[in-house]
């Protein structure tokens, strides 16, 4: 069940998805633009705010600076060259906290994989996110995708957000130490109306994988490591996965 379950997502790693989520509602203040010119990165870098959230600070770094940060938390990375859309390329080399993240690519598929290319801000969020995630005992993350290549015709300068900036990440299942898995699209469970990680009524039949999956999204959505956090709640496109994003200029926290 777990095996074919997981090679189900294998298929589905290279495949495209379009889940940009145009239907989260925005105040004029937080709307992003579709890409941001390299200047307004850089400008954004040059007075990080202190004591912001975790992922307002990490989407304010310059790519050097989150290089170092990565460095000196001995993060297990490797800088890459010039990558479409993406401000600052990374690949990981190795877990997180004794979790590893990827996808079900074949092992000398992955090393070259576009789906495996984060931009460096992300994978800070990644970091420490991972923490949590070992504290539930899990191992493995398994994702769809971090980057996607923007679309032919993509000028050449803009950094993407999102999908196509490396700046956010398709989670389909998470392995725990002893071998158990949880996979979002069985185990989630979405009830109707629901709005993740606000007072809410309990569900009746809660599993303790539907209540694991809930703790997993609400624990990073506390600590404010992503902007926005896009569950099976959301829509149907998102009935497998949760997206997980760090997005430059925003300062709202979005779970849904
Ligand atoms: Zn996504």
């Amino acid at each position: 069940m777990l095996m074919a379950a997981l090679a189900a997502a294998g298929a589905a790693c290279n495949r495209a998805r379009s889940d940009e989520p145009a239907r989260v509602e925005t105040t004029a203040a937080e709307t992003v633009p579709a890409a941001l010119p390299p200047s307004a990165a850089v400008t954004a870098a040059m007075d990080p705010p202190e004591a912001a959230p975790p992922a307002t600070r990490y989407a304010a770094l310059t790519p050097d600076a989150c290089a170092t940060e990565l460095t000196a938390r001995a993060v297990p990375y490797e800088r890459l060259g010039p990558t479409r859309g993406v401000a600052a390329p990374v690949r990981l080399t190795g877990p997180l906290s004794g979790v590893a993240f990827r996808t079900l690519l074949p092992e000398k598929t992955r090393a070259r994989s576009p789906y495996e290319i984060f931009d460096c801000r992300l994978l800070l969020a990644l970091a420490d996110f991972a923490k949590l995630l070992a504290a539930q005992h899990i191992v493995e993350v398994i994702h769809y995708s971090a980057y996607r290549p923007p679309p032919a015709g993509w000028a050449e300068g803009p950094f993407g957000i999102r999908h196509e900036g490396g700046l956010a990440i398709d989670v389909g299942y998470f392995r725990s130490a002893d071998g158990t898995a949880l996979n979002v699209e069985r185990d989630f469970a979405a009830r109707p109306l629901e709005r993740p990680c606000t007072p809410g009524p309990q569900p009746r039949n809660a599993t303790a994988e539907s209540v694991a999956l809930r703790k997993i999204v609400c624990d990073g959505f506390a600590a404010k490591l992503f902007h926005l956090t896009l569950t099976p709640a959301y829509d149907p496109t998102h009935r497998d996965h949760f997206h997980f994003e760090v997005t430059p200029g925003k300062t709202a926290f979005v779970a849904r």
